[in-house]
């Protein structure tokens, strides 16, 4: 690790399925529908641990939390964040800030922002200030538009110790 400032980026996406609530960075949200996963299925988290993963090169969420992994299945994916926050301050790394964005049509997403920001907080032992959780839909176009499901990206910032 030769820098002492490190960027991470990481997108996820999941189908939706017959369901009545999706989880967005731990928070359950009722919904008409579910997503298809392994574990949770929480797009935010998991764009989250893959840009923190990305940040220190350490590849990607698939292959620390396989799915053929029956550890993982139905996992809560704060447990994986915490895992992966672990990795990071073996490293001596701590997260200075994450700026997350799902893609929804629905369910919608903004009354639940304040508790999301809270628990990435907890988690990866953060200032709420320094966790942007945000939303768009996809005006209709494409998969995402048509409701077939829904996705995430993040970008995270690492400061060495
Ligand atoms: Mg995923």
């Amino acid at each position: 690790m030769t820098a002492p400032f490190r960027l991470g980026q990481g997108i996820d996406i999941h189908r939706f399925t017959a369901g009545d609530h999706v989880m967005l960075c731990g928070v359950r949200i009722p919904h008409d529908q579910g997503v298809l996963a392994h574990s949770d299925g929480d797009v935010a988290l998991h764009a989250v641990c893959d840009a923190l993963l990305g940040a220190l090169a350490l590849g990607d969420i698939g292959q620390h939390f396989p799915d053929t992994d029956p550890t993982w299945r139905g996992a809560d994916s704060r447990d994986l964040l915490r895992h992966v926050h672990t990795l990071l301050q073996a490293r001596t790394y701590r997260v200075a800030q994450i700026d997350l964005c799902i893609l929804a049509e629905r369910p919608r997403i903004a009354a639940h922002v304040t508790q999301m920001r809270q628990n990435l907080a907890a988690d990866l032992a953060m200032a709420i200030s320094d966790v942007s959780v945000k939303a768009t839909t996809c005006e209709g176009l494409g998969a995402i538009g048509r409701r077939e499901g829904l996705m995430a990206q993040a970008v995270c910032l690492l400061v060495q110790e």
